[in-house]
């Protein structure tokens, strides 16, 4: 393993063997919090990120101001009750997804290596909802940045559809590919895995495993479990997380070991249920891909688990490596052996009891969950520590999912931003699902 900088890691995504980057040592923080609670999300978020950063204080504290300036709500990321749990409001970003808080950093982040290096950089990114609008809303109006998503044509819902393809800009390519979300997932990581066209053409990659990523999520669990604790008086919290990459619960899993007290963390799936099933048996082994009514967390293999089993392979790359061999050679891997901490426990919540939770926290609360959220609800209600408060973290506006609130609860939720886009222009381009169609888009549009 070859130690890189944060700014390198940042631009290439992943480590030159392919695996993926963790930082060579962490910091305790345990002895800081008490200083950091009163602090505002952007002030706490560049406290909680200056040790892993090669970037000036100045710069470092401008880019985080600015990324958290886009939001719409003044704490950024608000707390509020609803029945005997806390919901943590991810969604007041530009696209209405958690995925802005990390993306609106990582865009930032980008330009100002860029103009350092005096560079720029081409991203390509696979989307099957949620992480294109965010990705292009953190990228566009970058001077020294492309971006080129793959959607596929027809099979990400209209709404998301049109938050992708109502931004035209310059530099903000949307490909419709004639085929799956796994058709341009695969033909992304294709073009990746050509060095010589990946550098010739300077691309780069915003996908979930980016550390930049990681790094931005970990700030909003110490800043709920501030407002938290002010509220309750209490020393300690439990979070429940809605899960497909295992990049948001990561960033909690981070958090508890720099020494923010966390009795749990609440695993949640939908059908998909591959790290429900490791965490319960030991065992991982995948399944087929469910389509459900939280598509974001429709994945079967989470990009961003490796991280986590670094750890438990008591940080040994050869040890991981071996597994990881394994799983690919087998699609399974057992480590009902392994110690694993009780700190993670996971369950799932199928189609019924998304709907149910989301009429039912309706009824009880009067909030509208989005049905990621409600998936999220639903486990942590089941599996959570009576002794301590439970924070649910709410991972899209409802609006986003009309159709699933309109079948939980037969009314329509709407919001301002998404109502913008009924009659805004859009611009794609379809292309055939074939590896060299999209080389030859990327060719034209990027040029020498
Ligand atoms: C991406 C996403 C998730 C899953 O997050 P991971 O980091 O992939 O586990 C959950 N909910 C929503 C709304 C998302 O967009």
């Amino acid at each position: 393993m070859t130690p890189t900088g944060f700014q390198d890691a940042v631009l290439a995504g992943l480590a030159p063997d392919g695996g993926l980057i963790v930082p060579a040592e962490w910091p305790d923080f345990s002895d800081r919090l008490k200083d950091w609670m009163p602090l505002p999300y952007d002030e706490l978020a560049i406290e909680i990120m200056r040790p892993f950063v090669d970037l000036p204080d100045d710069a470092l504290e401008r880019l985080v101001r600015e990324s958290y300036a886009t939001f719409r709500h003044p704490e950024v990321a608000p707390v509020a009750p609803a029945g005997d749990r806390f919901i943590l409001e991810l969604f007041h970003g530009p696209t209405l997804a958690f995925k802005d808080i990390a993306l609106q950093f990582l865009g930032r982040v980008f330009e100002y290596i860029l103009e350092q290096r005096d560079a720029d950089i081409n991203v390509l990114a696979a989307t099957s909802g949620d992480t294109g609008s965010a990705a292009i809303y953190g990228l566009r109006r970058k001077p020294r940045v492309r971006i080129f998503v793959l959607h596929p044509h027809g099979r990400v819902s209209p709404l998301q559809e049109r938050q992708m393809t109502a931004v035209i800009d310059d530099r903000v390519f949307n490909v419709a590919l004639e085929g799956t979300f796994d058709d341009c997932q695969r033909i992304m990581k294709s073009i990746f895995g050509d060095t010589a066209f990946k550098e010739r053409y300077r691309l780069g990659a915003v996908n979930s495993v980016n550390w930049a990523r990681v790094l931005a999520q970990m700030v909003y669990y110490f800043f709920a479990a501030f407002r938290v604790m002010e509220r309750t008086g209490g020393d300690a919290v439990q979070f429940s997380v809605p899960t497909g990459n295992f990049g948001d619960i990561l960033a909690g899993y981070y958090a508890a070991r720099m020494g923010l007290p966390v009795r749990k963390l609440i695993l949640a799936t939908n059908e998909n249920d591959i790290l429900a099933r490791f965490f319960q048996t030991g065992v991982y082994e995948r399944g087929e891909v469910h389509a459900t009514l939280s598509p974001s967390m429709d994945i079967q293999i989470a990009s961003n688990f490796e991280r986590y089993l670094f750890d438990c392979a008591g940080r040994d790359a050869g040890r991981l490596n071996g597994w990881m061999d394994a799983f690919a050679r087998e699609s399974r891997l057992d480590l009902s052996d392994m110690n694993r901490s009780d700190l993670l426990v996971a369950g799932r919540g199928d189609t019924s009891a998304t709907l149910d939770t989301i009429r039912r926290v309706g009824e009880e609360a009067g909030m509208v969950l989005d049905p990621h959220t409600a998936v999220g609800v639903h486990v942590g209600d089941a599996l959570r520590d009576p002794e301590v408060p439970l924070i649910c973290l709410a991972t899209a506006h409802p609006a986003k999912f009309p159709d699933a609130i309109q079948q939980a609860t037969g009314r329509t939720v709407t919001h301002p931003i998404l109502e913008a886009l009924n009659d805004a222009e859009t611009r794609q381009e379809i292309l055939p699902a074939e590896e060299a169609d999209v080389r030859s888009y990327l060719e034209a549009h990027i040029g020498n």
